[in-house]
């Protein structure tokens, strides 16, 4: 989508810190980080949000899921411990309308979330 931040983040338009990507997702650090570490995993294609999904996009959601997994071992939070997060809509905390998930880590984190 033409004005969407994390569209442009994926196709390179403006710049960002990636580490890791592949034909389906793109992870890149959290300009902002609540964490030591603090990434983000977001589809190439864009979608408003996980709201937006259904069964043809399981393997996209598991894709988005497992990548997180992937970061966590690669910034080497896995065996700590972290957490993944799907911010979702306006009482769930979302600011940016393209789906992302959350790798968050390097910190003990604490529960209710605010
Ligand atoms: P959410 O509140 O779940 O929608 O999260 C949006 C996240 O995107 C926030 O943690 C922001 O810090 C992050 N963010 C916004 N713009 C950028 C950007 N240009 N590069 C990296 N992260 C960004």
């Amino acid at each position: 989508m033409s004005d969407c931040i994390f569209c442009k983040i994926a196709e390179k338009k403006i710049p960002s810190k990636i580490v890791h990507e592949d034909d389906k997702v793109v992870a890149f650090d959290d300009v902002n980080p609540q964490a030591p570490t603090h990434v983000l995993v977001i589809p190439r294609k864009h979608v408003a949000s996980i709201a937006d999904l259904n069964e043809a996009d399981a393997s996209l959601l598991g894709h988005l899921m497992l990548t997180g997994n992937k970061i966590a071992r690669q910034k080497g939070i896995a065996e700590g411990g972290y957490r993944l997060v799907v911010n979702t809509g306006k009482n769930g905390g979302q600011t940016v309308f393209h789906l992302h998930l959350h790798v968050l880590g390097g910190r003990p984190m604490h529960w209710p979330p605010g």
